[in-house]
């Protein structure tokens, strides 16, 4: 079993990793932008609680099932719109500009990791800050084509190509991006130290990136309010607040 270390030993333990660390990474799930005021998956307030979700196959099937499918993301839009980075986000960039940590890969698709200043955060589910062209394959940012369905009602065509046009976001039904999800494996393969934060580690691929690090020599810590499956694989696990757990680590770094 692992430890499940009180707070400040927590914190001066995961300290001494990242100090020896040489490609430590960060995984990080909903739970790093609660604090931001995006609700989790599986919160009560959460998009999904009242809405179903639009399977891949009914976007590319029928044009009713996109209009539906935009409606909710814009109501998702409005949502991130209002959030910016927390202290868990801003302590995990300045870790990357400082050394301590190689990379962040993420299961968010709200664009915070990045507002806070991390560089190139690997989005395994993709992005909502873009629209992408199934067709062409081309990229646009997401705003013009928000305020263009807004005055139509109608799904916008890509501009480049007249193509279908969806969110940059990975359906439920879709395949990852093969590239996108290959970086993250190879970022896991050579992590020497790999902490899980704000996961509820129970969708897969999402569980298999920490299980990876470990068969290839990392440790792991996992931090999050609740239990996960991972749990007794993790060398160390620490349940608590995500901003005041990186906090606490951060003020041992110092
Ligand atoms: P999840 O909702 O399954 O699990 C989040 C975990 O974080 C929970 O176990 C919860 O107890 C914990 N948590 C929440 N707030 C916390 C806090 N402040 N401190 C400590 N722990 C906290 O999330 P998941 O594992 O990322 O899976 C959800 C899926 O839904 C992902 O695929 C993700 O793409 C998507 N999603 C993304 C967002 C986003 O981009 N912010 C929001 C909701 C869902
Ligand atoms: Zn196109």
């Amino acid at each position: 079993m692992p430890d499940v270390l009180p707070h400040h030993e927590f914190a001066r333990e995961i300290a001494d990793w990242l100090r020896s660390a040489l490609r430590a990474v960060v995984f990080t799930g909903a739970g790093i932008s609660t604090e931001s005021g995006i609700p989790d998956f599986r919160s009560p307030q959460g998009i999904w609680a009242t809405t179903r979700p639009v399977y891949f196959q009914e976007y590319l099937a029928s044009a009713s099932a996109r209009e539906e499918s935009w409606r909710q993301k814009v109501l998702v839009f409005n949502e991130f719109g209002r959030a910016s980075p927390n202290a868990g986000h801003l302590i995990l960039a300045a870790w990357e500009h400082s050394g301590r940590i190689a990379r962040v890969v993420t299961q968010n698709i709200d664009g915070l990791h990045t507002a806070a200043g991390s560089r190139a955060p690997i989005e395994v589910h993709g992005t909502a800050k873009s629209v992408k062209c199934l067709d062409c394959q081309a990229r646009f940012p997401v705003e013009p084509q928000v305020e263009e369905f807004r005055s139509t009602g109608r799904v916008p065509a890509c501009p480049q190509c007249g193509g279908l046009l969806k969110w940059a976001t990975i359906s439920f039904g879709e395949p990852l991006d093969p590239r996108v999800w290959d970086e993250a494996l190879e970022v896991a393969r050579e992590a020497d130290v790999f902490l899980a934060i704000g996961s509820s580690l129970v969708v897969e691929p999402a569980a298999s990136l920490p299980r990876v690090a470990q068969e290839h020599g990392a440790r792991l810590a996992i931090i999050n309010r609740e239990a996960t499956p991972l749990d007794s694989r993790a060398d160390v696990v620490y349940r608590a607040s995500i901003s005041e757990a990186l906090e606490a680590i951060d003020a041992c770094l110092l």
